[in-house]
């Protein structure tokens, strides 16, 4: 069936929150996915920074498989030993032992967990400061911290009281928190508003202004972490030690997945019925999380990402254009900073050649691949760019 048949079949169908996708996916081998009209592409997004280990990984097969035949699913009634050492796992990346973890379907939840780990920590405050811009997901609860008026407003109020100060700014953080202030929340790099880092020291900024207030700091590294920068978590190239921290995107390599980890005091908070999940920490979606982890150590992709990332980064930001201004971001979490309204122009251009890539807004266009993308894909991006960039300015010539 073709991409307009498909097209046509979700207009009638689906709910209208995304819109109409371009592209009917149906097949993927390593970094590159097949649509429903047989054209191949070379994956950059990866299902938004998801699919860390490319599609079809043997390793992620087979777990995946042996687990859905051994045991699909018991709820959280029971031990599933998946679960039980992913928990494990987690807890060794983060650094903190001591923490606990609680098991979630995806990033929302994760942070849903997150605000109501918090709550119960730091009774009786209420009040939560997070970044201007930021996204920490649609639930009301995460939605009510996202920094996007366009997403937030049209659903407020939440009933959560919460400050947004602009990002990358310690001062106006320093003069936001005070002694009702329960939690920051903060992304290491904005993901969502296109791949924007912050300034060097201002997580450790973040870190001194909560403790000397008594204030949590709750790190959303939903996008960021488990490999995407060249480190299990983004906040680990400042060193700093959160007292929360949510992961999920690349976890589970497709499969979903996410996770909330307390650190300290943080770990004790939720007491017996505070929270749960019927499919949290299912043991499929587990094994394949286990299977990426195990992976990005057998095959050493913390330094693949960082080395790769670095020379790309170089290669892009040499490309005189006057439609690219720049390149930012670390690891395989790049954005192509385009001239005002240019990167939606760019991402379907890239399309139309062979590339997934993103718009994340209308100056830049996210680069978020598996991590197992090879030195020679990521070349041949570069090599195309001139090209796809050269469509863009005919285009709208
Ligand atoms: C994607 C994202 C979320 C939400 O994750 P979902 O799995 O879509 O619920 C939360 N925080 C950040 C930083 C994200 O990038």
């Amino acid at each position: 069936m073709s991409t307009a048949e498909h097209q046509q079949r979700w207009e009638a169908t689906l709910m209208r929150n995304y819109g109409t996708p371009p592209l009917a996916l149906v097949g993927g081998r390593g970094c590159t996915v097949t649509d429903s009209d047989g054209n191949e592409y070379l994956d950059l997004i990866a299902g938004i920074a998801v699919s860390s280990l490319g599609h079809g990984h043997p390793a992620l097969v087979k777990a995946v498989s042996d687990q859905v035949a051994t045991l699909a699913h018991t709820s959280n009634l029971f031990i599933n030993p998946p679960a039980l050492a992913l928990a494990e796992r987690l807890v060794v990346l983060v650094g903190a032992p001591g923490a606990r973890v609680f098991l979630a379907n995806d990033g929302a939840a994760a942070n849903e967990a997150a605000i109501k780990t918090v709550l119960r920590a730091q009774s009786p405050r209420r009040k939560f400061v997070a970044a201007e811009n930021s996204f920490h997901g649609r639930t009301l609860g995460a939605l009510a911290l996202t920094g996007k008026p366009a997403l937030r407003e049209p659903f407020a109020p939440f009933g959560i009281d919460v400050t947004f100060v602009p990002y990358g700014d310690s001062d106006a953080l320093a003069a936001a928190v005070d002694a009702e202030t329960a939690a920051v929340f903060l992304e290491p790099t904005l993901g969502e508003a296109g791949v924007i880092q912050p300034p060097a020291g201002y997580l450790s900024a973040a870190r001194d202004v909560c403790s000397t207030a008594g204030a949590a700091l709750v790190l959303d590294e939903v996008q960021g972490g488990i490999g995407r920068t060249g480190k299990w978590f983004a906040h680990q190239h400042e060193g700093v030690v959160p007292d929360v921290v949510t992961v999920a995107k690349g976890l589970g390599g497709g499969l979903p997945v996410g996770a909330c980890i307390g650190v300290g005091r943080f770990a004790d908070a939720l007491v017996k019925g505070d929270h749960g999940s019927t499919f949290g920490g299912n043991p499929v979606s587990c094994a394949a999380a286990l299977a990426v982890i195990e992976t990005i150590e057998t095959e050493d992709l913390l330094t693949h990402v960082e080395r790769l990332g670095a020379a790309w980064l170089q290669d892009l930001s040499s490309l005189g254009s006057p439609l690219v201004k720049g390149v930012r971001g670390r690891g395989l979490w790049l954005a192509l900073v385009t001239a005002d309204g240019a990167a939606p122009q760019v991402e379907a251009a890239a399309r139309n050649r062979g590339f997934l890539v993103n718009a994340t807004g209308p100056t830049a266009v996210r680069l978020a691949p598996p991590l197992v993308l090879s030195e020679t894909e990521a070349k041949s991006f570069t090599a195309a760019l001139p090209e796809i960039l050269d469509d863009v300015a005919r285009l709208s010539a």
